[in-house]
This record gives C-alpha cells, structure tokens and sequence, in this order.
C-alpha cells in the first residue's frame, strides 16, 4: 500500500480549494455527472470492489453487493432522483412587522469537506457521506482505512480517474497522514470510526471552526420478551449479529432478557447460525474473518466471560472466530463493558422489563436499541424511556437501509445523522436570504428611535 506523501497534503487541499472557489462543483450538472459516474462505477468494477472486500474481510460477493455495492447505488439514485427538490430555494413566511418583505431559505455548499473512514465496511462508509458531499456541491477529500488496504487502494486508484479530480481527492495514508489533513482547514469533517479518534477529530476541527459529524459505535443492546416468536427473532439476531463476522457498528451487541426467555432462546439462537452459515464456518465462504491479529487477539480474550452454547472455537491462522453465543455472563465482565465489535454475542439476564430499562439507560446511549415484543405497552416504554441513535422493533440493523430515517448516533454514539436528504444538508449551509424595498419605510414607524409608548411591543 503506498500512503500520500505527508508534503503532498496541504497541496491537495490548496487544489480542492480553488476548484470551489472557480464554482466548478456549483452547477446541478455537473453533480448529476459525477453522481451519475460513480453509480457507473460502482456497477462496472463491482467484481474489482468485491475482490477487494474479500481480500480485507473474507466478505462474501453477495454481502459485499448488499451492504456496500448496492447500498451505495441506491444512495446514488435516491440522489439523483431528489436533488432537483433538494437544491429548490425555500420561500418562507415572514412577521407581519416585516413587511413587505420577502424570505427565502437557500442551500449552498459549505466549500472542501473532508471524509475519514473505517475498516469495516471500507467502501460504503468511504463512498455514502461523498454522494452527499457532492450532491451538496462541495470538495471533497477521502481518507479511507489504512486497515483495509485493498479497498482503500482500490479507491484510490480508481476514483481520481472517474471523478473530476480537480474536486475529489483520496488521501491514502494511517495516523501521521490523518493527523496532517486534520492540520487543514476544512468546511465539513465527517468522521466514521470509534470515540478515542472522534474525540481527536473534535479537538482539530475545534481549531477552524468546523463542524463535524461524528458517526460513532458503541453497545447496541437487544430485548427480547415471550411476546415474539422466538425462532424468528433468534434468526433475525442472528443475521444481524454475524454479518461481517460481528464487525458492524449496528450489530446488536448483546441481548437481554429474563432467565426464562434467553434458557428457550439460547438454543434458537445455535439454530439459526446452523441454519445461515452451517456448523463448518471456517469452511463457509458466506462467513468472513476477523480484520487483523489485534482484532482478534482482543476478540479471543472475550470467549472467558461465559460459557459458550455454540462456536467459542477460533483459528488464529486464518482470524477465523466461529459464531459464538455466550451465557451465564456477568454484568461486570470485559465483554460487557467494550463494545464486542466482533463476532461473539452474550446472553444477559434480567429480572424484568423495569430492570433491563434501568440496564440500558445507566449505560451509554447506544447507536441503536433493539427490541423483539409484540407488547404495545412495552414498545412504548423503550420508546419514551430510552435514547439511542435508533430503535428498531423487530429487526436489527434494517433502519439504515431506510433512506428517509436519520442515521446517526446519540451522546458516545456520534453527533449528526445522515443518508437520503439529510446527506445533502449535512454538507450543506441554509442560507437566510431576506429581502425588504426601501420603500414603503415601515421601520421608522415600528423600531426606530426615537421610542415611543406605541413602539412598545412591536
Ligand atoms: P479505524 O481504525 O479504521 O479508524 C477510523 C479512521 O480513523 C481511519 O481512517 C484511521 O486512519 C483514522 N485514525 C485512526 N487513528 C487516528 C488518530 N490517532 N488520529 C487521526 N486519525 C486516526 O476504524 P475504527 O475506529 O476501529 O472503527 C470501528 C469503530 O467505528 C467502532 O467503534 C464502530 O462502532 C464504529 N463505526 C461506526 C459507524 C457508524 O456509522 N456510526 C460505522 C462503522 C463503524
């Protein structure tokens, strides 16, 4: 992998500059073209990106185009399909006291944003919050993960040759080159990774003035009541949970439920890794790997803190994890206080609803909440009671496949949201626009000096 000569930076972002300030990335056009290039893109070397997930995640073809390819395609024709709505001037009603008067809400581009992505879903978390930077008319500069180095060459060979490069630029590079783009002035940042590095992020940007968005992890938990037919919700925990191996930031991270439910659950839950991946995962192409040593070696450390009902075996070797389930694991144990990231799930027992309420609520706000009960009055109290970035009924993970739902984290989850519209307005400045004729001059009669009684109350 060859990183971005760290000389090279503060050059790339001067570039990227001066192409916004020229307006070429202003026209609806030419954000339609390169939208309309990157979709093509993404469709005629898919078979090249799958390769590339495959060599850094082990991830299955059919994964790879559910949950990176084809998610990323959808984003780009919801996009296109939008933007003419999204770019209208808003006219807005204005206080009597006003007028006349006319008021107006205009979106403009915020100028260079930058991109910084993770690992696990290496390209659609690079490529998703650049379809909004550009339908929104800005620069851009991607830093993808140096952890998946495939895809992250992959990028950046083949997006400068797709996209105006006067306008997108991909910086490849670990934490020095990080560090250095970080040194820029950007007009947006738009992190995706863990907390210790958001908070990195925050402070740089802190510096220029730049807002950032914060799309964070955490500990997403999942309830589950006898209301629900258990076989269905294990499998659709199960699907959750393992995609990726358990490297999602929306995986449920662990379930609670009374002792009753999780002693009828438990063996479900083995059911259905059975059923979606066998009982040979190492052998499975479906199942992929654990990123790299570091995230294994920590992953393994978890399989002491209860006893496994299914998986609990690994090989170093090939950072193979099996699907595990874990039970009779403490509140207080190591894998309940990080978030798992991985592919390992603990059952955790509650007395009751009010306990597992108490449980969710005392932690941090997770980025999602997961609750399987057809109880209305349970429902309700998930909904009122707890705060998360998401909360899903019935089934994990889905809600960012929704295009109209805000995606985004709460507190240690993440600041700010995007996909659909809102990719557009986070790189994107409403603009006050209000204009008022000289004449007929109202102000002297309302709220000028000098005061009088009248004027009182205006
Ligand atoms: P990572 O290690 O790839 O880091 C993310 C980015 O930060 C990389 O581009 C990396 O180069 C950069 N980086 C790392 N250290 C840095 C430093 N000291 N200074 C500047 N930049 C630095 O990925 P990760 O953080 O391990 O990703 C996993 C985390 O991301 C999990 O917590 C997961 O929940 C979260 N996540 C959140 C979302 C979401 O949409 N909210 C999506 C995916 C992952």
């Amino acid at each position: 992998m060859s990183f971005t000569a760290i000389d090279r930076i503060p050059g790339i972002v001067a570039g990227l500059r001066y192409t916004f300030d020229q307006g070429v990335t202003r026209p609806e056009s030419w954000r339609r073209e390169q939208l309309t290039r990157l979709r093509d893109l993404l469709l005629e070397r898919g078979a090249d990106f799958e390769r590339a997930l495959f060599d850094d995640l082990g991830k299955a073809g059919t994964e790879a185009q559910l949950t990176e390819i084809g998610f990323l395609v959808a984003e780009i024709d919801h996009a296109l399909a939008h933007l003419g709505r999204w770019l209208r001037t808003r006219r807005v009603g204005l206080p009597l006291a006003l007028q006349p008067a006319l008021g107006k809400v205009v979106p403009e581009p915020l100028g260079v944003v930058l991109v910084i992505a993770p690992w696990n879903y290496p390209l659609m978390l690079a490529l998703s919050p650049v379809i909004g930077a550009i339908a929104a008319g800005n620069s851009v500069v991607i830093k993808p993960s140096e952890l998946a180095p495939a895809t992250a060459a992959l990028i950046s060979r083949l997006l400068p040759d797709t996209l105006d490069k006067r306008a997108v630029a991909v910086v490849e590079g670990a934490v020095p080159e990080t560090t250095a783009l970080l040194a820029e002035r950007f007009d947006h940042i738009f992190y995706t990774g863990n907390g210790k590095v958001g908070r990195i992020v925050a402070h740089a940007a802190a510096d220029n003035l730049t807002p950032v968005t914060l799309e964070l992890g955490g500990k997403s938990p999942a309830y589950v009541d006898d209301s629900v037919p258990l076989d269905e919700a294990a499998k659709r925990l199960v699907w959750g949970k393992f995609m990726n191996v358990g490297q999602t930031c929306v995986a449920p991270d662990y379930v609670l439920g009374t002792r009753a439910v999780l002693t009828r659950l438990a063996p479900l839950l083995a059911d259905a890794i059975h059923e979606l991946y066998g009982s040979a995962t190492q052998q499975n192409p479906d199942y992929g790997r654990v990123v790299n040593r570091a995230q294994f070696d920590r992953l393994v450390g978890y399989l002491g803190d209860g006893e496994a009902v299914v998986g609990g075996d690994y090989d170093a070797a090939e950072l193979h994890i099996a699907p595990t389930v874990l039970t009779g694991v403490s509140r207080e144990a190591r894998v309940m206080q990080e978030e798992i990231f991985g592919p390992i799930l603990p059952l955790v027992e509650v007395s009751d609803l009010d306990d597992a309420l108490r449980f969710v609520t005392g932690r941090d706000k997770p980025l999602a909440a997961y609750v399987f009960s057809d109880d209305s009055a349970v429902r309700a109290r998930w909904e009122r009671e707890t705060s998360s970035g998401a909360l899903a009924f019935g089934v994990p993970v889905m809600h960012l496949t929704a295009p109209e739902l805000p995606f985004g984290g709460v507190g240690e989850s993440g600041m700010g949201a995007y996909h659909g519209e809102l990719s557009f307005r986070v790189f994107s400045h409403e603009k006050a626009v209000l204009a008022k004729p000289l004449r007929p001059d109202t102000l002297a009669a309302t709220v000028m000096p000098p005061y009088t009684a009248a004027k009182d109350g205006v």
